[in-house]
């Protein structure tokens, strides 16, 4: 478990220690196929984010060819690949991201192993079967060893499930918290007991703490962030953030029955009217005051936000950014004032 100075984060995957064994992934999979084929997936996104030098990776991206106008984390995802030697990756080539199917092209034409995956078009228990089937076989896995895997996983997503409710019920986990210990169920952080250990250490701890104090109660919709500094930032102005979608959606929140069901349910795949169910009920549920939308520049996202903010009943404020780094002054002084907004809104103050 990592510790910072008021943060219990998860355990940072720094590299490989048994090559033989690791699977890159690029975005959330069905991870449980990859743990029946006796694998250790590493999500190159968490790679990337938590290199010493994030930028680093990006840079060396652009200097193999990828364009400037290229978004950070497929130029993350390729950095890292190469930084921590990875001979094989599991690519989305449905369901998440063109930029992908082009990153796969210049992977296996660098000699590294790409697998496909695709999300079915649209959310058929049917067409996510034979995905299923057709991944797994790739792995040479049956489809009772992947299921076993689900039911066996489902422990690990327990506890991430209670570290959310932890989050917005009792408000007695920050925002950043709440972000890396739920994104990092893509992988369980290449180490699943270790994962689980120390999940069930932090529930322990964050139990014992006195509910964190703030103005108004934030969600954050889109991509995960490429600048985790904006939780604390909002933290340190009143804003508490207590709804990270994606990495949610991240943790297969939902019950099912099959890894059909699961993965059909699992939202980030299908759209903005799929993931909008989701985030007007917990807008309700967690008592949300509004909604930060983060955007990733050069992200086809972006195109969706009118939808979003068109139909959710509390405030929306978008928030786009390009590279890891500090926020800016502009930043920091639109999000000061998005939050003093919300709680004149909720304190029936007027601002003007
Ligand atoms: S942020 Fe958008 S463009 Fe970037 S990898 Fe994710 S889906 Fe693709």
């Amino acid at each position: 478990m990592k510790k910072c100075q008021k943060h219990i984060l998860p355990p940072v995957v720094t590299g490989i220690s048994r090559k033989d064994d690791a699977v890159g992934i690029t975005t959330t999979v069905p991870v449980e196929v990859l743990f029946a084929a006796g694998c250790r997936p590493m999500d190159m996104n968490n790679l990337f984010i938590t290199s010493p030098d994030p930028e680093e990776l990006i840079k060396s991206a652009e200097k193999r060819g990828f364009p400037r106008t290229c978004c950070s984390w497929t130029k993350g995802i390729y950095g890292a690949v190469h930084r921590y030697g990875i001979k094989k990756v599991v690519v989305v080539v449905g369901g998440d991201c063109s930029n992908t199917l082009a990153l796969a092209e210049v992977l296996e034409y660098e000699g590294i192993e790409c697998v496909p995956f695709a999300f079915p078009y649209r959310q058929s228990v049917e067409s996510m079967g034979t995905e299923l089937r057709g991944f797994s076989r790739n792995f040479g896995v049956g489809p009772e060893s992947a299921e076993h895997w689900r039911r066996r996983l489902r422990q690990a997503r327990e506890l991430a499930a209670e570290i959310d409710r932890l989050s917005w019920d009792s408000q007695k986990v920050h925002g950043l918290e709440n972000h890396l210990w739920q994104v990092s169920t893509s992988d369980f952080c290449a180490d699943l007991q270790s994962y689980q250990n120390e999940a069930a250490r932090f529930l322990e701890i964050a139990r014992m703490r006195e509910p964190l104090k703030c103005d108004v109660r934030i969600a954050l919709a889109g991509v995960p962030p490429v600048v985790p500094e904006l939780y604390d930032f909002l933290e340190s102005v009143g804003g508490l953030v207590v709804y990270n979608e994606t990495q949610r959606q991240f943790t297969m929140p939902g019950p099912a029955d099959s890894l059909a069901l699961q993965y059909c349910a699992y939202t980030y795949p299908y759209g903005i009217r799929c993931r909008l169910e989701d985030i007007v009920r917990e807008i309700d549920r967690r008592r949300l005051d509004g909604i930060i939308h983060y955007v990733q520049s050069f992200c086809y996202r972006r195109i969706e936000d009118r939808i979003l903010r068109e139909n959710v009943p509390v405030p929306v404020i978008t928030l786009e950014q390009d590279r890891p780094g500090p926020l800016s002054g502009q930043l920091k002084t639109r999000l000061e004032a998005f939050v003093e907004l919300l709680w004149a809104r909720k304190e029936g103050v007027s601002v003007f």
